[in-house]
């Protein structure tokens, strides 16, 4: 099979001479993602989620991804994906910071000025921790995000803490608080969340927990864990789920989605981001 071609957007610069490739990604065609905030409080080794690996792009090439990617930078480079490639969908996400907000506040000046740039036509979705100021996805939405991700990854607070020992710090309470205003925000199948496969969970409550989402207008991703080079999953040689369990949950949990009608609200991603 022909690699897909080079985004036309990769070869240009802002203004201040930043090549856009640093600053934002097509993935796959139709879609442009970045991470706005390339570093996480959490990412201690004792402390960081064993799937990830954010950090750990920085500083491998001269002219790789910026740590922080700048709200007018991210614009020119949007706009400019949107103009030459095609793209009908915006994905955001941020490594954790350490205010209240979580980085929210700032996911949500950098899509206040994508959306100066681009319009309201292309959906723009955000990813990142439940806030603690719940006033924070508030702030999203009148800036113009479509849809988010509030990613909890297991409903488990025991696999919580093997797996992500920083992050399980966040109650699962703040996670339901966080879900329950975002479907008022941004509205039903407009939020979304990730359950992994592969963390040691019983299947069965993995599919009961992604049932009670389902029930009250919350998207689950089921995600098998796959561990990729640099993370500490990966240094351990852990490997992923086998494929039965991965088409058995699957297969139940589109069941849930098709009988509630979820199907993907405007701007929700075809899978959920890897971090935040
Ligand atoms: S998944 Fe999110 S919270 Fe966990 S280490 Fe990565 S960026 Fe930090």
């Amino acid at each position: 099979m022909a690699a897909p071609p080079r985004p036309r957007f990769y070869d240009l610069t802002t203004a201040d001479g930043t090549p856009y490739h640093r600053i934002a990604r097509m993935p796959e065609a139709g879609l442009v993602t970045s991470t706005v905030v390339q570093t996480c409080v959490r990412y201690a080794e004792a402390e960081r989620c064993r799937f990830c690996a954010i950090q750990e792009a920085l500083g491998v090439v001269p002219d790789g991804t910026l740590p922080v990617k700048r709200p007018d930078q991210l614009a020119e480079a949007v706009h400019a994906a949107v103009r030459l490639d095609g793209v009908r969908q915006v994905s955001l996400t941020t490594g954790t910071g350490a205010g209240p907000d979580r980085g929210a506040r700032y996911l949500a000046r950098c899509v206040r000025a994508i959306r100066a740039a681009i319009g309201p036509a292309v959906p723009v979705q955000v990813t990142c921790e439940p806030p603690a100021d719940l006033a924070a996805l508030g702030l999203l939405r009148a800036a113009g995000t479509t849809a988010i991700g509030l990613n909890v990854e297991s409903l488990d607070d025991r696999l919580r803490r093997r797996w992500l020992p920083g992050k399980a710090r966040v109650p699962l309470a703040q996670y339901e608080a966080a879900w329950e205003h975002g479907v008022r925000v941004f509205g039903r199948d407009h939020v979304s969340t990730c359950l992994l496969i592969g963390l040691g969970e019983r299947p069965e409550d993995l599919i009961e927990g992604a049932r009670r989402l389902v029930a009250r207008g919350i998207h689950p991703f089921v995600v098998p864990l796959r561990p990729t080079p640099g993370t500490i999953a990966y240094r351990d040689g852990l490997t992923g789920p086998p494929p039965e369990r991965v088409a058995l949950i699957t297969r139940a949990v589109d069941a849930l989605l098709a009988a509630h009608g979820l199907a993907g609200g405007a701007g929700m991603p075809r899978r959920a981001a890897a971090v935040g």
